[in-house]
């Protein structure tokens, strides 16, 4: 098998194995992102930054530790990984896809970074998204849209295009994302790969540039669930730099993999498979549910109020945040500063306006409107008491339930351009992701099939409050019965035509 189609766990046992060396990887993943990724010659795009040289001399000095011992229990030592350009790596350009980042290097590391450091995982490259993570198609970044690997003229989803694009295409192993209301879920169901949302705080956001830090959580994408799990008991764990993660003891997600689902009990929420649901996705969303039942799980509908409020609740509570959270380029700190300014606030005024995109400006406004005097209470105060009942209806729905199906989106990967020309119809296309942000929950998506024109569908699987290893059991189960998350984006494509 070639070193790309691999999944992560799977080149680093070769990798460990002696089979394949860690700079040989590296070189086969940039190589591959040299033939596909090229934004002007019609590449995926997937990329903002590749880090051709710190990668292989990295990969070179990680094969010396190896070859001397060291990181033996390190699953992923020597495999490339790639990381949703909102997460600080020290020295290197961190952009948020956007123009007021400019060449801005961070000081220091994201507390994720140093943690894939530690396990000898290989950084190679920062990946594309949507503008300060603010999207669900990949188009509104600075540096050009990214293309889904299954079919260039439909989008990849967001926020996280790249880093599911990457993965889809075979241009990275694995990736970090970021998902604040969807952004690792639903790229990962439009571009055939597994990305999952851990629960809030098992992962620290130290070194996350903030779009909105009471929903914002980093998040692994990869070809399957066992990397997943492998990833995540990297990146998990207490950070004295994150005052909201969160200090829990738990075996590893890895280790706890078991493919048992028996008794496990599934709840199927009616409100998530009614009306604007694709009926592709809809059949193979049940589907999961069935092969899931084959292995002697239990499933049931029931009533899921209140899913109707969580987009409008939601992006209430994400603009106010954002619109507080982005307050901090103004020109003088990071990056961009526009030219010609008369005074201070003619500096942050002309900086602002030309270095934000359309939709981070329209986020900005939206979110100062609802945190304004006289708005606060209607819109703001409004939103987060819809936000604990929503929470409530999820604790009561896990009384009865280990887990929740639903789909991670109402369609698949619609055509590029569609979307942008009207963005209340991108935010009504998060109805099945935010809720799980807004409830604090961890939620992942797996491939489970294909639409009649041969794009990817995910499922979501989503968990009790800490329940991160329970859904991660259940896709690994299902991806044990099925083979969607095995065929690689082009080659399918190949094979299909
Ligand atoms: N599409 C959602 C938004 O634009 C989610 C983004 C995200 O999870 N970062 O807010």
């Amino acid at each position: 098998m070639n070193i790309t189609e691999m999944t992560a766990l799977e080149l680093g046992a070769k990798i460990k194995s002696g089979e394949i060396k860690a700079p040989d990887a590296a070189r086969a993943v940039l190589d591959e992102i040299k033939k596909k990724d090229p934004y002007y010659s019609g590449g995926i795009n997937a990329y903002i930054i590749t880090l051709e040289n710190e990668a292989i001399k990295r990969a070179e000095e990680v094969q010396a530790m190896i070859d001397a011992g060291e990181l033996e229990d390190s699953p992923l030592a020597g495999v490339p990984i790639a990381i949703k350009d909102n997460i600080c790596t020290k020295g290197m350009k961190t952009t948020c896809a956007s123009k007021i980042l400019g060449d801005f290097k961070p000081p220091y590391n994201a507390t994720v970074i140093e943690k894939l450091n530690a396990a000898g995982a290989v950084i190679i490259g920062k990946l594309n998204m949507d503008e300060f993570a603010m999207g669900s198609t990949g188009e509104t970044s600075f540096y050009g849209e990214t293309k889904n690997p299954w079919n260039h003229e439909r989008v990849t989803g967001g926020s996280s295009s790249g880093a599911a694009a990457a993965v889809a295409a075979c241009e990275a192993p694995c990736a970090l994302g970021s998902d604040t209301g969807g952004s690792i879920r639903q790229p990962a169901s439009f571009c055939g790969v597994t990305g999952m949302k851990p629960t809030y705080g098992a992962v620290s956001r130290y070194g996350l540039i903030a779009y909105a830090s009471s929903l914002d959580q980093i998040g692994p994408v990869a070809k399957d669930a066992a990397d997943c799990a492998a990833i995540l008991d990297i990146i998990c764990g207490k950070d004295e730099m994150d005052g909201t993660s969160l200090d829990v003891e738990h075996k590893s997600y890895l280790d706890s993999l078991s493919g048992d689902v028996s008794g496990l009990k599934i709840g199927i929420p009616r409100q998530c498979f009614g009306d604007g649901l694709n009926a592709d996705v809809k059949a193979a969303v049940l589907g999961v549910a069935e092969t899931l039942k084959s292995k002697g799980a239990e499933t049931e509908e029931f009533d899921m109020p209140l899913i109707d409020y969580a987009v409008p609740t939601y992006y209430i509570i994400a603009a106010a945040e954002a619109s507080s959270n982005l307050s901090r380029f103004d020109g003088v700190k990071y990056g961009f500063r526009a030219d010609g300014f008369e005074d201070l606030t003619d500096l942050y005024m002309k900086t602002r306006s030309e270095g934000f995109g359309e939709e981070v400006k329209r986020r900005i406004m939206l979110g100062t409107f609802a945190l304004s005097t006289g708005y606060y209470d209607a819109y703001y105060k409004k939103a987060l008491q819809v936000k604990a009942l929503i929470k409530k209806v999820f604790d009561e729905a896990y009384e009865k339930y280990d887990i929740i199906l639903f789909p991670a989106a109402p369609t698949t990967a619609p055509k590029m351009g569609e979307s942008l020309s009207d963005p209340l119809k991108m935010y009504l296309s998060d109805i099945y992701t935010v809720s799980v942000n807004l409830a604090g929950l961890p939620g992942i998506s797996v491939p489970c099939g294909f639409d009649k024109d041969g794009m990817p569908i995910g499922a979501q699987l989503v968990g009790a409050p800490l329940g991160d290893s329970v859904i991660l059991n259940a896709a690994f189960a299902y991806q044990q019965l099925t083979d969607h998350h095995k065929k690689p984006a082009e080659k399918f494509g190949k094979e299909a035509e």
